[in-house]
């Protein structure tokens, strides 16, 4: 298999791997911080660090050496019995948010599943039946199982699909008075992410959120703040609810969690997790001491690195960068976002732009279309930042 071409590779693999994935035709073998390289040796700054999963950069020796240390000790039991690592990762989630327990899932979508079921249950046992639908947002994205597709609102994901589960509706964001025209008596949760990813890198407005918690407290809701993309110091708090007037009932997490090793986690008050009583959610592989460990070393170094701080004054430099952009190119028309989230919107379909900073070494991304998006590594330099800037500013100038 090692001594196949790049295109070997790439044409043996599209036979093998279902296609529903629009692949660069890239195979990257080794990744150190914020820089991979591909199978030909060459180098490329990566700015989407694994869809936002690498918080860390690239095998960051903490995580290696975690992962290698809890995989040669034990990886995987079943939540049947007790582990360590799971409960040295709790304590930590629990000890640096609002919340006081944990359930750990292997996905985003999967914790969001979770979440939608455990909001319910609450709803279920302590007002009955009949309180059972969740309003989501416009532009919002929560997974690909059905559960979540149902409060993700791309149409483009359901189509072919249908029927997908009921009781889910769905309201503007950011916009106040629909929000509260939309709750009625059935209403059990509001669902959002306090920084829309994929639908645009869209934050909260601060008048949402706090209104968000308002009718919530008013109508015995539950809020389900998805920080999965968000989450992790990303916007310069641990978790972005935090620059909010807005404590949510449950958060949902994943992507850096781990640094790049799959997990989900689903993190509530006591108050609402005790409706989930032995045998009414479970997983084979959630809370793993293997994943758990990668957890605590990345959730540690976090800590000890300051992350949060360190994102939000490179993202401020950054954003700073990107400006200059908009203020020279009349078709880049605005930078959006906190932190390390950052999107830079274009008024025409990002996916040329993407393509060639993918020539030049640059990997970003494209979404909603027509917003550049940037998750870097939450270790990235300012130099890494300058270089960016340089090269989309290489290619706006052809343009
Ligand atoms: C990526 C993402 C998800 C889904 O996570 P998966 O691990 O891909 O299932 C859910 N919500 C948000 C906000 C995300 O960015």
């Amino acid at each position: 298999m090692m001594n196949m071409t790049k295109e070997e590779m790439i044409l043996a693999s599209d036979q093998v791997l279902m296609q529903t994935y629009k692949r660069v035709p890239v195979v990257f073998t080794s990744g150190e911080k914020c820089i991979l390289t591909d199978s030909e040796g060459k180098k490329y700054l990566d700015m989407m660090g694994g869809l936002a999963a690498c918080g860390l950069g690239h095998s960051p020796r903490v995580l290696v050496e975690a992962i290698n240390r809890q995989a040669a000790q034990l990886i995987h039991i079943t939540n049947y019995f007790y582990n360590e690592p799971q409960l040295e990762l709790a304590r930590l989630l629990t000890a640096n948010s609002f919340g006081d327990k944990v359930f750990f899932a292997n996905s985003g979508a999967e914790a969001n599943e979770g979440a939608i079921k455990l909001a319910r249950k609450y709803a279920y046992t302590n007002f009955g039946p009949e309180k059972y639908e969740i309003i989501a947002m416009t532009s919002s994205f929560h997974g690909r199982t059905l559960g979540t597709l149902s409060v993700t609102h791309n149409e483009a994901y359901k189509v072919g699909i249908e029927p997908l589960p009921k009781g889910f509706t769905f309201v503007t964001f950011n916009d106040e008075k629909a929000l509260e025209e939309a709750i009625t008596p059935n209403t059990c949760a509001i669902m959002l992410e306090p920084l829309q990813g994929e639908g645009g890198i869209t934050p909260a407005t601060p008048a949402f959120m706090k209104k968000v918690r308002q009718l919530a407290d008013e109508h015995q809701l539950l809020v389900i703040a998805d920080e999965i993309q968000c989450g992790f110091g990303r916007t310069g708090t641990m978790f972005a609810h935090e620059q909010y007037d807005m404590i949510p009932d449950i958060m949902t997490l994943a992507k850096s969690l781990a640094g790049g090793f799959p997990i989900g986690a689903i993190i509530a008050t006591d108050k609402v997790a005790s409706a989930w009583k032995p045998g009414d959610h479970g997983t084979t592989f959630g809370g793993n001491p293997l994943a758990c460990a990668a957890g605590t070393a990345v959730f540690q170094e976090l800590l000890n690195l300051e992350i949060p701080s360190k994102a939000a004054a490179n993202g401020a430099y950054f954003l700073e960068k990107l400006q200059e952009l908009v203020d020279k190119y009349a078709f880049v028309k605005r930078t959006k976002g906190k932190g390390l989230m950052v999107g830079l919107e274009l008024d025409f379909p990002g996916a040329a732009v993407v393509e060639k900073a993918f020539d030049k070494g640059l990997i970003i991304n494209c979404t909603a279309g027509n917003i550049i998006r940037f998750v870097p590594p939450m270790i990235i330099t300012k130099e890494e930042l300058d270089t960016c800037v340089t090269i989309l500013d290489e290619i706006f100038s052809q343009m």
